[in-house]
């Protein structure tokens, strides 16, 4: 079993992947996302300072979602994002669609199969497979 220091309260709790942080924490963050994702809705025009702020929540933890994908900003907000590629303005993320489209042109080009068209011979799924978290 690999124990690990949880990265925001220091105890130490049984890992298994992704980023180091206990179960409680990480359950903390959770509802902190909800609180943001709904404080965002209702104050759609609202600034990166005012959601850290009202929210009580870090910035970098903000910009952590949007990364994700998790939270969208809407026209109206002043948060402007751009692709980390060209430059374009984007909602959410880190590329803009074209970018997004262009890299996966750029991996079929470079002769790597999309996903599930034919399994290759003798590939196990077992172990494999990353770990992924579900409610
Ligand atoms: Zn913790
Ligand atoms: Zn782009």
């Amino acid at each position: 079993m690999n124990v690990k220091n949880c990265k925001k309260c220091g105890k130490m709790f049984n890992y298994i992947a992704g980023p180091p942080i206990c179960p409680a924490c990480r359950e903390a963050i959770e509802a902190k996302f909800q609180g943001v994702k709904e404080y965002v809705r209702e104050h759609r025009a609202a600034t990166m300072q005012q959601i850290v702020r009202d929210c009580d929540v870090e910035q970098r933890q903000v910009e952590q979602w949007v990364r994700e994908e998790r939270l969208v900003f809407s026209d109206e907000s002043p948060i402007k994002l751009f692709c980390e590629t060209c430059g374009a303005p984007i909602i959410t993320g880190r590329y803009c669609d074209k970018c997004k489209k262009g890299q996966a042109d750029t991996f079929s080009a470079a002769g790597q199969r999309p996903e599930a068209s034919k399994p290759a011979p003798g590939r196990h799924d077992s172990g494999a497979k990353m770990y992924t978290f579900k409610k």
